[in-house]
Parts: structure tokens; C-alpha cells; sequence
């Protein structure tokens, strides 16, 4: 995601209600804070959010939580709101590393996972960093409940064998898997990334999955 430099990126982030500052502190009390027991979808790497703006529209009985590593990028979401006049009381933000997962989630406290798009460090000496590498992978295992599930789409192949091949290794159940999920006739709901790059032709790849 490129990233501009957004003047006040940090005061606007303090003052708007929807992004969570004392995240670690909800840890195993995200449920306390949507204020129901719905499920809580989580995803990874929202850059500005429009995928997870359109499923919290869609679905008001899930809770959806946005993590982006960077404000300037994050910071972006909010617009998109009063762009649509849009209230969204089941979704939060989240301005931090998935490093961090565990500190923020406590076991079983999320049902699904999405990973869109997610940056594909190509060099062997950078695999780690890769949020389908074997690291990551058991720290979704740790926050996601028995039979919580992965979500995973990319246009760039190298990350995508990377990942099946990572995900077979920690012994995840495949449920479903598309080279092509564009040509697939169903109404999906689509990333900032994925606009740009199946514009230019790029086949998406998608992997569902479960442990
Ligand atoms: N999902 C969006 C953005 C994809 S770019 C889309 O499909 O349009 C990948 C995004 O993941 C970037 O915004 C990057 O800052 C974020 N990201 C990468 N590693 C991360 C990490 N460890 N924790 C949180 N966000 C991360």
C-alpha cells in the first residue's frame, strides 16, 4: 500500500471512535466492546478498508476488526465512511503488527480470518515476514477458534505457492481453492488491490482453509 504522508494522521486516529488505541487491554474482551456475542471476523493488512467497510455493511451480525500496521494508511477509512454516511457499530480498527496477535486476542476469541493482498516478500531471507509463513500460522491458530478460518486471496503466485505450501506443512484442512476467482459467478466483495490488479488482467488466487 503506498503511503502518503497524511498531515495529523495521529490526532485524527485519537479522536475518531472507531479505531481502538488500548488495544492489548481488550485482549479476550472484544466481545464486551461490540456490546453482543456475534463472531468476530478479523482482517489482516486492511490498507484503507474498503473490503472491510462493504462486509461490516452487509453483515450486522458480525463483528469485523481492521488491522493495518501503518496510520497514514489506516487514517484513509474513516473518509470512505462519510463518504457512504455510514455508522458501522460492528466494526473497529486497529492500528497495529499482526506481529503482536497474541497480546491483542486471547485463544478462540476470533472465528474468521481475512489476508488480502498481503505483501509478498520475495526474497528467501524475508519468508518469515510473509503472513501465511509458519510463525503466523500458529499464531491464527492460538486466537482462532476450533474450526475458525483462513481467507486468503493474492494475485502473485510466488506468495501463493509460498502459502499452500506453508499451510500443508502446519497441517491446515483446504476447503476451497481458485486460481481464477474472478471467473467464478458470485458476488464478491473485492480489495483496493484487487480492482487495481484484475484490471490489468492479473487471475486472483484464493485459498480457504481451516485447521
Ligand atoms: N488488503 C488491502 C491492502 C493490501 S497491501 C488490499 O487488498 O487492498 C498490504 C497491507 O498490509 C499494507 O497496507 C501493509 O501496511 C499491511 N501490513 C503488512 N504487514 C502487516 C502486519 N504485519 N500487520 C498489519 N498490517 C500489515
Amino acid at each position: 500500500m503506498r503511503r502518503r504522508n497524511i498531515k495529523n494522521a495521529h490526532e485524527r486516529l485519537i479522536n475518531d471512535s472507531i479505531f481502538v488505541l488500548n488495544y492489548e487491554e481488550q485482549c479476550g474482551k472484544w466481545n464486551q466492546l461490540f456490546n453482543n456475542d456475534n463472531p468476530i471476523y478479523l482482517e489482516i493488512g486492511m490498507g484503507k478498508g474498503k473490503f472491510i467497510i462493504e462486509h461490516a455493511k452487509r453483515n450486522p451480525n458480525i463483528n469485523f476488526i481492521g488491522f493495518e500496521k501503518y496510520e497514514s494508511v489506516i487514517i484513509q477509512a474513516p473518509t470512505k465512511l462519510k463518504e457512504q454516511n455510514l455508522e458501522l457499530p460492528n466494526l473497529k480498527l486497529v492500528c497495529a503488527d499482526a506481529t503482536d496477535l497474541e497480546k491483542i486476542f486471547s485463544e478462540e476469541e476470533i472465528t474468521k480470518i481475512f489476508l488480502n493482498f498481503s505483501d509478498p516478500w520475495p526474497k528467501n531471507k524475508h519468508a518469515k515476514r510473509r503472513l501465511t509463513s509458519e510463525i503466523f500460522l500458529r499464531k491464527y491458530e492460538k486466537v482462532l477458534k476450533k474450526d475458525g478460518i483462513i481467507e486468503f486471496k493474492t494475485d502473485n503466485r510466488g506468495l501463493f505457492e509460498y502459502s499452500l505450501i506453508s499451510l500443508n506443512n502446519e497441517k491446515w484442512t483446504f476447503l476451497d481453492l481458485s486460481l481464477d476467482l474472478h471467473s467464478r459467478d458470485e458476488d464478491i466483495i473485492t480489495t483496493e488491490y484487487e480492482d487495481r490488479f484484475s484490471e490489468k488482467g492479473n487471475q486472483i488466487y484464493y485459498l480457504e482453509v481451516k485447521k
